[in-house]
């Protein structure tokens, strides 16, 4: 080891929801620790995201009445995987998701509201400002004596030992300097959303999707773990998300619009460009976004009426329906076949599309794409009838990749052989197996938040055990 090199019990790389939530367990459990981020700014994908949190069994869904228990969520998780999941994470995350909640509430964060949303089979989406929640992890971060550095991007992972069986004992910067862990880096690197060579290896399929997510995000970590011999998982699993307002793919971002909007929940219909409707909205935005990417231009949008808006809330912001009609993505219309001239949707198969909709709202007849509910089962679908009427065109957009490096419960990366890879771990975006084929909204926070400080209990314990602090 370089004995003049600086070195702590533990190193996390980028600051995200999962990076700052492994460094404050690592801080309270008594560990030095350091946070590298790459970019200027903290946050990542977490604070452009829609703070939506799935947790089960809250006092806020009792106020509500609505009944959830860890096993349902388990059993949901599982059900939007196609039971593709790794089922040791899932349980874990089932096992430790209330108190995960309990952490972030005794930290400060009040969540405010409960919504439902894509593969849950009840309203259990958290709601919660993110940039709320990244400030009050920082400052208790900071508070609890945790390193931070911002534009430092880490390049490669140090290694001592054969290949094959190495140990990772710290991390190399771009500027060519080097820092040790004694206990272990945590690779919080988020998504590789912002890379186009890693999308067209990697999820040809999403080439078209409108890249989202944190500027940073390009896979820096996966690639780290990767050259070590890390496995990598779930990867042909990866879906875009349906939802994001269209703009040019390489224009600039509005920034005063919410980046993703999912009317359909609360009773929207979505229909094509063509004026018809293609898919059940009452399944995942994930799946939804698969079958938009199929469409003419692969633009595909959310109709919706007066109820609907009557539902907007500021969060979770997919539900922001004011702030796009405020932005100008969402547009207003006296009559549904005013809207399709605005929208520039055949207004004579918007009329019809609508009218078999109410048919099948009403009972006449069975629903063209089998749609039942709002969503997996749940509210029953109604009719657009009170006007103003309101559309969105849409497109999917790559929000988060949510595959790659393989873990154990305990978030230490696995290698090609299945075994452990010392001193490496990994939370967030960048792990793979736990959703399997399909993302449940609102599991990508709250997996990181889990796995990130399961992740830190390691490495500091590592780092005690070993006895070199
Ligand atoms: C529009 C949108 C809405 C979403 N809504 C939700 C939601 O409501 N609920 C939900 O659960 N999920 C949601 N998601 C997904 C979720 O936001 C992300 O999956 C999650 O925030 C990822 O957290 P993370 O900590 O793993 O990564 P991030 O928050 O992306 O953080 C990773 C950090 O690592 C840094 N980094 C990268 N490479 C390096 C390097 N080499 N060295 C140092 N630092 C590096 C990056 O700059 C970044 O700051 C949404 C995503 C988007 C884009």
């Amino acid at each position: 080891m370089n004995r003049t090199a600086e070195c702590f019990d533990l190193i996390v790389v980028g600051a995200g929801m999962a990076g700052h939530c492994a460094a404050l367990e690592a801080a309270h459990l008594g560990g030095s620790v350091l946070l590298l981020e790459k970019t200027a700014q903290y946050g990542g994908s977490t604070r452009m995201c829609g703070g939506a949190f799935a947790f089960a069994g809250t006092a806020i869904q009792k106020e509500h009445g609505i009944e959830d228990s860890a096993e349902l969520l388990e059993e949901d998780l599982l059900k939007a995987g196609k039971y593709r999941n790794d089922r040791a994470l899932v349980r874990t995350y089932a096992e430790r998701q209330f108190e995960n909640y309990q952490w972030l509430k005794q930290l400060g964060l009040a969540f405010e509201q409960v919504s439902l949303s894509g593969s849950q089979s009840v309203p259990r989406n958290h709601s919660i400002s993110p940039v709320k929640v990244l400030d009050t992890l920082h400052a208790h971060y900071l508070a609890a004596g945790g390193s931070y550095r911002a534009n430092s991007q880490v390049t490669g992972l140090l290694t001592e030992g054969k290949a094959g069986a190495c140990t990772v004992t710290g991390v190399q910067l771009v500027d060519g300097g080097v820092i040790l862990a004694r206990g272990g880096v945590v690779i919080t690197t988020g998504g590789f959303s912002r890379s186009a060579d890693l999308v067209e290896r990697f999820v040809p399929h999403l080439r078209a999707a409108l890249p989202m997510g944190g500027y940073g995000n390009t896979g820096d970590g996966l690639k780290m773990a990767w050259a070590l011999g890390a496995d990598l998982v779930d990867i042909g699993y990866v879906k875009g998300s349906f939802g994001a307002p269209v703009r040019a793919k390489d224009g600039p971002e509005d920034l005063d619009a919410p980046r993703l909007l999912s009317a359909m929940y609360k009773g929207a219909i979505v229909v094509n460009r063509l004026g018809r409707r293609f898919v059940n909205e009452s399944i995942s935005y994930k799946a939804i976004g698969d079958e938009c990417l199929l469409q003419p231009d692969a633009v595909a949008f959310q109709i919706f009426d007066q109820q609907v808006m009557d539902q907007s809330s500021p969060l979770p912001t997919v539900s922001d329906y004011k702030a796009g009609l405020a932005a100008g993505v969402v547009v207003k219309a006296p009559s549904i076949a005013a809207l399709a001239d605005l929208l520039g949707i055949d207004a004579c198969a918007l009329n019809a599309t609508v009218e078999r909709y109410h048919q099948a709202c009403d009972g006449h007849a069975e629903d063209e794409f089998g749609r039942t509910s709002l969503s997996t089962g749940y509210g029953k679908p109604r009719k657009l009838l009170e006007g103003p009427f309101y559309g969105v065109a849409c497109t999917t957009g790559l929000t988060s990749t949510y595959c790659g490096l393989r873990t154990d419960p305990k978030a230490r990366v696995l290698n090609v052989a299945g075994n452990v890879i010392t001193g490496l771990y990994a939370s967030g975006e960048v792990m793979g197996g736990f959703h399997g084929e399909t993302y449940m909204s609102g599991s990508s926070l709250a997996k990181g938040c889990i796995f990130g400080r399961l992740a830190a209990q390691d490495a500091v314990g590592r780092a005690k055990h070993a006895g070199v602090r």
